[in-house]
């Protein structure tokens, strides 16, 4: 398949798939079984250059683009998916929000955490904010200069690893009225009020912790406000424009898991015999093959080109809908195709001794988080026919109002 890659792209592949292969993919079934946040892996991307390459070269990065982020990434959860998630979150999703959105002291600060090896978290979902997350009621109580923020997230990927948070809260001024929704950056181990809940037993991606996240009266100075351009009041849909990159990351990530998966079955096919001969030479396991390797490609120029796709219509992230079409088929896709080459495998398969139950784990994820499949779908129909069907019962979208009926649970401080 052609993809168009320069050859500085090229050098940058083969470089990630060197990596990739002598140090990652060694520590990979020991990432999964142990449940250890993979350190060493984190001071191999650091080195590499690959953690915070997004990141302008003003600011100490490499200045490359999300498409160039997207070729590392690939190859990295070709041989594990903690370590490609860890690879997003340090080139996209939060951090790409402050180095669009943020003051030259914010990008600073967060470029300093990611170069130094830290992932970021990003805080949105709550207990009662799953997919309606701009329903979300942690608060953000504006006090002189600074804000009391005061609420609970779960489900938060990188909790009790991260430093680096950025925080989604609902904005109230002095007198109680409702602003919209902000960003707030807080730095864990230094602010006070930050606390990390229990951890979720996951399925897959064990590696990396998701834990819930305590903000009791957790005090943020007014310049630690990531302040969207057009204010709190369309800020939430702002501030998920930039959740665009880390979208297509995810996808990304998906790619990776089922091109690992894929290779795998293949060389397998190759090897094993039965009935006296490789089983390669059975036309239902090379259709399958075809099939896969079919699916691979169609997610891949997905993939590329919605990363690619930054700076049509003057946007500084990818576009909405070709990263909520490439997340959603590569994700749909990684389902089946890690399960087809675990089919491929046989028994073996099946067994923990070998990779291919950890991968389709690790890829059963990517149609749940950064927005279901579900949701996805909703995202692409209002592209589609340029029209937001509201999705609460009394036809509210506007910011606040479908939550007029919680505030009175709202913590006030
Ligand atoms: P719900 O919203 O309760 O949905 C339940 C089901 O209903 C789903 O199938 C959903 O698709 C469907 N549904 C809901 N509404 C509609 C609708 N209008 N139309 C059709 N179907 C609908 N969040 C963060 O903020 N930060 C993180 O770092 C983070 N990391 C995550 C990591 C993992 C491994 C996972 C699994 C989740 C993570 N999340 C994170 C949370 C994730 O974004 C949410 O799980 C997701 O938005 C869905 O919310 P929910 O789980 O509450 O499901």
């Amino acid at each position: 398949m052609y993809y168009g890659l320069s050859q500085a792209q090229l050098d940058l592949q083969a470089r990630a798939a060197e990596l990739a292969t002598s140090t990652i993919a060694p520590q990979a079934a020991d990432v999964d079984r142990n449940e250890q946040y993979p350190w060493d892996n984190v001071t191999a991307l650091r080195e590499a250059g690959f953690m915070g390459m997004t990141i302008p070269t003003q600011y100490g990065g490499a200045g490359l683009s999300f498409f160039d982020a997207t070729l590392m990434i690939e190859e990295m959860a070709k041989v594990c998916g903690v370590t490609g998630r860890i690879a997003v979150e340090a080139n996209m999703g939060a951090i790409s929000a402050v180095m669009h959105y943020g003051s030259e002291e914010q990008r600073q600060l967060g470029a300093d955490f990611v170069l130094g090896g830290d992932k970021p978290a990003i805080c949105i979902t709550e207990p009662e904010a799953g997919s309606a997350a701009s329903e979300m009621t942690t608060r953000a109580d504006k006090r002189g200069n600074q804000y009391i923020l005061n609420g609970k997230k779960h489900w938060i990927t990188g909790g009790g690893v991260s430093r680096f948070h950025l925080i989604f809260a609902r904005v109230f001024d002095e007198s109680g009225n409702e602003l919209g929704i902000g960003g707030f950056i807080a730095i864990r181990d230094e602010d006070a009020g930050l606390e990390i809940g229990a951890r979720e037993p996951t399925m897959g991606l064990r590696g990396i912790p998701e834990t819930e996240i305590l903000f009791n009266d957790l005090v943020i100075a007014e310049n630690r406000v990531l302040m969207p351009p057009s204010g709190f009041r369309r800020g939430f849909g702002d501030l998920m424009n930039a959740y665009n990159a880390q979208r297509v990351g995810a996808g990304t990530v998906a790619l990776g898991l089922a091109a690992g998966a894929y290779e795998r079955g293949r060389n397998y096919l190759l090897e094993r015999e039965q009935f006296g001969r490789p089983i390669a030479e059975f036309q239902g396991l090379q259709w399958m093959l075809a099939d896969m390797s079919t699916q691979l490609e169609a997610a891949r120029l997905m993939i590329y080109s919605a990363a690619r796709s930054r700076g049509a219509n003057d946007s500084p992230f990818p576009d909405a809908n070709a990263a909520a079409q490439a997340k959603l088929f590569a994700s749909e896709m990684a389902i089946k195709v890690t399960n087809d080459a675990l089919q491929l495998f046989g028994a073996k398969g099946y067994s923990r001794n070998a990779p291919l139950e950890r991968i389709v784990r690790d890829a059963r994820m990517f149609t749940i988080g950064g927005g279901t499949a579900q949701i996805l779908r909703t995202v692409i129909a209002a592209r589609l026919l340029d029209r937001k069907f509201p999705q609460t019962r009394d036809g509210y979208t506007k910011l606040g109002k479908s939550v007029e009926a919680k505030k009175a649970n709202l913590k006030a401080v």
